[in-house]
């Protein structure tokens, strides 16, 4: 048997009680009741079994890596928790609660995400579909346009399932491409990369989601390779490391400007959303600049998540009659 009592402070000022009860009389000899946590943000108190035992270690030690943790059964009032924040990400290159994963051969593997629903059908068909290999050498050569102006504002980091990502609550600035302003929305990380440049992968790619007033979306990416920290996650490694599946942390007020300063040379093409429901009519832009992140901050994103989440990288999609274009961008140093 297993029960939890837990008060979030996301959830604040309702106590929430997950519950969680499996009946095994085999398991009583290995019953204990075991833990209260009193922090600013929860409070836990916890009869379990040895196999939640790795839970509990990294309630009590934050630090810990949940690698190889068990995940705990979902309770009808933190699904509401959840619905609310898988809401908020659907429209933003985000998908739903283990609706699909990136396991090949499995139902819900990226070859049948096209098949589990009548809206998704476009991930099969579609002939703009990301993510892609950019062939450098064949890429166009157009005009500088992306222009970044972002700025302070409040944000929460959130677990979805398929992704770690921070989303802002207020206008955190954007990007203009084209002539169009596109507010930033939210950002999130995939690892490995999902794009490849010359066939070749990277070790994480950042995509920062931006959306204009008619609802389209322009997306940039950041390729990463190992290296030293990347100081953006750095700034949020406590966060992420304490933050379970379908849960979401207020953060102060942060900028996209601590991310990175803008890559020289970019790559521009039309795409989409690399997950369900895959809608195109994306525009790309990612940059060509490789950036660093460290080998453990690869481990604390991939730690976050399920084992079908570990690796969620969409396999790259056909070109087809695209082009991709490349520009340099003035002032940019790198
Ligand atoms: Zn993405």
């Amino acid at each position: 048997m297993i029960i939890a009592l837990r008060l979030r402070k996301t959830v604040s000022p309702n106590l929430v009680f997950n519950l969680a009860t499996m009946s095994n009389p085999n398991l009583s000899p290995f019953l204990f009741i075991c833990l209260m946590i009193i922090s600013s943000h929860s409070i836990s108190i916890c009869m379990a079994d040895e196999s939640n035992e790795a839970s509990i270690r990294h309630r009590l030690m934050p630090g810990t890596s949940k690698n190889d943790m068990p995940q705990t059964t979902l309770v009808d009032d933190r699904r509401k928790t959840l619905n609310r924040i898988n809401g908020v990400l659907r429209d933003t290159d985000t998908g739903g609660e283990e609706e699909f994963n990136y396991i090949e051969a499995t139902a819900l593997g990226p070859k049948n995400w096209g098949s589990l629903k009548p809206d998704w059908k476009i991930c099969a068909d579609g002939k703009s579909q990301s993510p892609i290999n950019i062939d450098a050498n064949s890429a166009q050569v157009m005009p500088g346009d992306l222009k970044r102006a972002y700025i302070d504002a409040p944000a929460v980091l959130i677990n979805g399932v398929n992704n770690i990502g921070v989303i802002w609550k207020g206008d955190a600035g954007g990007i203009e491409v084209n002539g169009s302003t596109y507010k930033l929305v939210q950002c999130h990380w995939h690892t490995p990369s999902e794009h490849t440049i010359d066939g070749k992968r990277f070790d994480a790619e950042l995509h920062l989601v931006h959306s204009n007033g008619m609802g389209q979306k322009a997306v940039v990416g950041i390729l990463q390779n190992i290296g030293p920290p990347d100081p953006f996650i750095g700034n949020l490694t406590e966060e992420i490391d304490v933050l379970d599946t379908n849960e979401e942390i207020d953060l102060e007020k942060i900028s996209a400007t601590n991310i990175k300063d803008g890559s020289k040379t970019n790559y521009r093409y039309f795409g989409s959303f690399t997950t369900p429901p895959c809608t195109e009519g994306v525009i790309w832009t990612i940059e060509a600049q490789v950036r660093s992140i460290s080998q453990g901050q690869i481990n604390l994103l991939k730690g976050s998540h399920q084992r079908e989440f570990r690796e969620n990288a969409r396999p790259i999609q056909l070109l087809g009659e695209r082009q991709i274009w490349k520009f340099d961008l003035p002032g940019a140093t790198e």
